[in-house]
């Protein structure tokens, strides 16, 4: 099972800069991070995604990129680099990176160099256009702040293609060379200790739009293509892909199991938060019971937040407008007409049970669940702060000065972090939690254990029960004779349910630990307070 080490595994997210600042300069860096392994280890994670850390002019938050095989130096060298990920390694914790490829920043040298002269060889290695196309205005990927998809570069005297803002040059995918040159940055990176890839905008990424290839080939063979390389580098390379897919097109992305390993599952979360506003499980199942099946080799990646905004665009919409008004019913924590820019517990109002059930829901769908840094202790957001940094703020490791993430002075530092209020860093901070046993780190490190523990939810086969209830969720998950069940009320008061159990004599209650029998008539009553949750054992002992 090693080579599928990546379907248990739980996967951790952070960003350098805002993690922990070792030299003191006010930024994240990999000194900082490296002297945070222990906490990593302590909470149990199998592996670290980092996100960009590549020489940047940070107009996107290092999502444009001007270096593919470089630090930015403020975050450290190569040198430091590796360090890192080795020293990450002997404690078994494997490390993957963002592959940003879909476009460049403009900054770039390969788009300097192609804007400059028509002869370079570097001119096809993006898309161009001698006319703006008539729909520049449609697929933005930041509507608003970004106004069309097509800028007039005057040094190049032509139009050249962007998905995402007009500084992040689109990259010529239909283009040996840049496929070539994706070959040697993957092979680099592996070289340098990385397990894997979350590859940044696949959608995006693999279409010929505005190339001379535009309409004919299929631009999902590219997929194998990679993974036949990257795989060929690295036995136990995981792909993991930031596509926000329809269930039709998950056949296109996953094949035979011979393209990308994971996908960040957006249909299941943006259903998922729909189901909590609504105090109904029934989107979560509708939702589930629309996704194909994987192959045995794939796996879905369930998330809570994420960097970015909480995309629901893929709802209707009215459902949309039922989460806005839930989760974000101020106009300033909505973003792009689409989505909520919101943390976590903010959210669900800090309160510790829908929190609790939140993640638990994560911890239990069929999957490999990825969590966002900070939610461990249920960090707040910043609304003050423009676009998606107010999901970005520095990790609060303390009470002390800039919660213990940076001794720089304040105004140095890369975001400012949450210093009141509830959230505030003198109020919630990891210190504190790690002395309380009750507090939701502790409670989220035992879950892990747990969730280690119960491998079912991550390579099983997974069964919907019918509840009788809308608001009860419940799953069981089989693997090589093994069961366990979950079973999450999404409502605000107490309800019984009858599981049914007829193959075992008792079930085990994974969480509090303690046997219970299963009744004469093969069923076991469980009662479930206002946002409960259970996850049960057969056990025939
Ligand atoms: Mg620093």
């Amino acid at each position: 099972m090693a080579d599928l080490w990546y379907k248990n595994a739980v996967v951790y997210c952070l960003d350098v800069k805002t993690f922990a600042d070792g030299n003191g300069d006010g930024i994240g860096d990999f000194e900082g991070l490296a002297g945070r392994l222990e906490y990593l280890d302590g909470l149990n994670v199998d592996c670290v995604w980092l996100q960009p850390f590549f020489p940047s002019p940070m107009r996107d938050n290092g999502y444009d990129i001007t270096d593919y095989y470089g630090i930015d130096p403020r975050l450290g060298t190569l040198g430091d680099f590796v360090e890192f990920s080795r020293r990450a390694r002997e404690r078994g914790i494997r490390v993957m990176i963002d592959l940003v490829v879909n476009h460049t920043s403009i900054d770039h040298p390969w788009f300097q160099a192609a804007r400059s002269d028509p002869a370079s060889p570097y001119r096809d290695w993006y898309v161009w256009s001698k006319k703006k196309p008539e729909d520049a205005h449609q697929g933005m990927v930041f509507p608003g702040p970004q106004q069309t998809t097509w800028t007039w570069d005057r040094k190049a005297r032509a139009y050249y293609f962007h998905r995402f803002y007009e500084h992040q040059a689109e990259l010529n995918i239909t283009h040996p060379a840049v496929r070539r040159e994706i070959e040697k940055i993957t092979g680099f990176w592996l070289q340098l200790g990385v397990t894997g890839f979350r590859v940044d905008a696949l959608p995006f990424l693999i279409e010929f739009k505005g190339t001379p290839q535009e309409g004919l080939g299929n631009p999902h063979a590219y997929l194998r293509e990679l993974r036949q390389h990257v795989q060929a580098l690295c036995g136990d390379v995981c792909l993991m892909a930031e596509a926000n897919l329809r269930p039709e097109e998950v056949p296109d992305y996953f094949g035979d199991g011979d393209k990308i390993h994971m996908s960040f599952d957006f249909w299941t979360n943006q259903h998922l938060f729909l189901a909590l506003a609504r105090q109904d499980a029934t989107p979560i199942r509708r939702a589930a019971a629309e996704l194909p099946p994987l192959p045995r080799w794939c796996q879905w990646n369930h998330f809570l937040r994420s960097h970015d905004e909480l995309d629901l665009g893929r709802l209707s919409d009215a459902e949309r407008e039922e989460v806005f008004r839930a989760f974000g019913p101020e106009e300033c924590m909505r973003l792009y007409g689409r989505g909520i820019r919101r943390r976590l517990a903010p959210m669900l109002g800090n309160d510790r049970r829908r929190i609790e059930l939140a993640h638990s829901l994560m911890l239990t769908l069929p999957g490999t669940p990825v969590l966002r840094y900070g939610d461990e202790i249920g960090m707040g957001d910043d609304l003050s702060l423009p676009d998606r940094e107010s999901v970005r703020t520095p990790m609060q490791w303390s009470a002390g000065p800039n919660g213990g993430f940076s001794h720089a002075p304040r105004e140095q530092l890369v975001l400012p972090p949450i210093a009141d209020g509830e959230y505030g860093y003198p109020a919630l901070n990891v210190e504190a939690q790690r002395r309380d046993p009750q507090s939701l780190l502790n409670w989220l490190e035992r879950m892990i254990r747990r969730r280690k523990e119960s491998s079912e939810f991550g390579l099983g086969c997974c069964t919907w029960i019918d509840t009788g209830h809308r608001e009860l969720l419940a799953h069981r998950c089989d693997l090589d004779g093994r069961t366990v069940f979950a079973i999450h009320n999404l409502a605000d008061r107490r309800l019984r349910f009858s599981l049914p159990i007829s193959d075992a004599r008792g079930v085990y209650d994974v969480l509090a630990e303690h046997r219970e029998e299963v009744e004469e008539d093969g069923h076991y009553h469980v009662d479930l307070e206002p946002w409960g949750y259970r996850w049960l054992r057969r056990d025939d002992g």
